[in-house]
């Protein structure tokens, strides 16, 4: 089975539209984002635009504040207190990278944590830990929605994660965890990494690796999550051998067109819950 996350992020995304409508009678208000876009990234400049697409698309208000690679780190920071406190913004993204210049940490910390519809406060990092209600990273809760279309039932699963960073694999991990699977987080220094996913019922491949993951790393019936976006001579594909893995997993995403449409379909989904947090306080 091939997971079409376009379809189901276009599924999703019709009933945010939905959501957005009731919200609009609620309050005579709709939800809004503001993304901050720093330089002149080729792949984050069509994120940008493709966030801001999908935005205007459901009926968010979306705002793209544009600045120069040389910018000074306090004029972003000021920005973004200047829209914590703007009622119109319900969620604030500022888009990564950034240069070298700009302190990542100070700018996330800056984000009120109920506008932070990334999921990278610290404080939202720690109640997703504790398992408290916080804002999800898009990517991951994209890869979760996904997998529990295909099975509503993960409970005592093992479920392989390969990579660990902040933005994938370790909030991915507490996700699962939250599910009752057993996680087993890999990095670049595990020992034997074909032999971890071979025990896996679920895989998460967010590496950056082009096909790392072969068909015999993966159990018969196993579900795969290919999170890894690489650009090859062949076109974008993913961390996951996917002509052979499709051959033995019970399903897989693919790359294009599997986590890309669920990560944006997430952040109009979190934009939402922020607009209805901070009515709700
Ligand atoms: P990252 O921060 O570079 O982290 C990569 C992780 O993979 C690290 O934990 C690293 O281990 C591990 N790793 C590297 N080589 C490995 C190997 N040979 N074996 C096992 N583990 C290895 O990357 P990221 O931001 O999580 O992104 C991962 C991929 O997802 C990228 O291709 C990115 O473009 C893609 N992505 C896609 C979406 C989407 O919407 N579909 C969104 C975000 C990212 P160490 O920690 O030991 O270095």
């Amino acid at each position: 089975m091939i997971i079409d996350g376009k379809k189901i992020a276009a599924e999703l995304r019709a009933e945010l539209k939905e959501r957005i409508n009731e919200l609009k009678s609620k309050y005579h208000k709709v939800p809004g984002l503001t993304v901050i876009l720093v330089g002149e990234d080729p792949p984050s400049k069509i994120y940008v635009r493709n966030k801001e697409k999908s935005a205007i698309e459901v009926g968010i208000n979306s705002e793209v504040i544009r600045y120069p690679d040389d910018i000074e780190e306090k004029v972003i920071l000021n920005k973004i207190k200047e829209l914590n406190s703007n009622d119109k913004v319900s969620g604030i993204l500022v888009q990564l990278p950034l240069p070298k210049h700009i302190d990542k940490r100070k700018v996330i910390e800056t984000i009120l944590p109920n506008k932070d519809v990334d999921g990278f406060h610290p404080m939202n990092v720690g109640n997703l830990s504790s398992g408290y209600d916080s804002s999800i990273p898009c990517t991951p809760l994209g890869c979760y929605l996904l997998l529990k279309k295909v099975e509503k039932n993960l409970n005592g699963k093992h479920a392989v994660i390969i990579g660990r960073s902040n933005l994938n694999g370790k909030p991915m991990a507490q996700l699962l965890l939250k599910e009752n699977c057993t996680v087993t987080i890999t990095h670049s220094k595990t020992k034997d990494l074909k032999a971890e996913c071979k025990r896996a019922d679920i895989i998460v491949a967010a590496v950056g690796r082009p096909k790392l993951v072969k068909a015999d790393w993966v159990k018969k019936d196993a579900i795969v999550i290919d999170v890894g976006i690489n650009k090859t001579n062949f076109g974008l594909v993913g961390d996951v051998d996917f002509d052979e893995v499709a051959k033995v997993a019970k399903a897989i995403t693919p790359v294009p067109g599997g986590i890309g449409p669920m990560t944006i379909a997430c952040l109009l989904s979190n934009t939402i819950e922020c607009f209805k947090k901070i009515r709700s306080n």
